[in-house]
């Protein structure tokens, strides 16, 4: 049985905020370049899980103990911040997915590209 982590071992703790309508604009999207669009959510290199990690992580999601799993996770990574929206704007926006190095860390990066319609 995997160790159970609660928020108070979480050596990062995040403070928790709750976003409702009335914080958030409307986006509009066609009048947004793709860069733009892109940019409008802020993607970053999560960093390599230590050692040993993925198992009990994975033993974690197959328990359900989401919370746990995340908590495990955030805690077990060396923390990158590599700007990930540089690499999605790097490619073609071809809804493929992709295993990408990160070139700050060198963590393979599992990420879809976008697609945008042509009118
Ligand atoms: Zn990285």
């Amino acid at each position: 049985m995997a160790k159970k982590l609660t928020h108070d071992t979480d050596p990062q703790p995040r403070e928790k905020m709750t976003v409702t309508a009335a914080d958030v604009g409307e986006l509009d999207l066609g009048q947004m370049s793709p860069e733009k669009i892109v940019r409008a959510i802020e993607r970053r290199c999560r960093g390599p899980l230590a050692e040993g990690a993925q198992e009990t992580i994975s033993k974690l999601l197959a328990d359900g103990q989401l919370d746990e799993a995340r908590a495990l996770d955030a805690a077990s990574r060396k923390v990158c911040g590599q700007d990930w929206n540089e690499i999605v704007l790097s490619h073609p926006f071809d809804g493929k997915s992709h295993e990408t190095p990160c070139p700050k860390c060198g963590t393979l990066v599992r990420w879809t590209a976008p697609v945008f319609q042509v009118a």
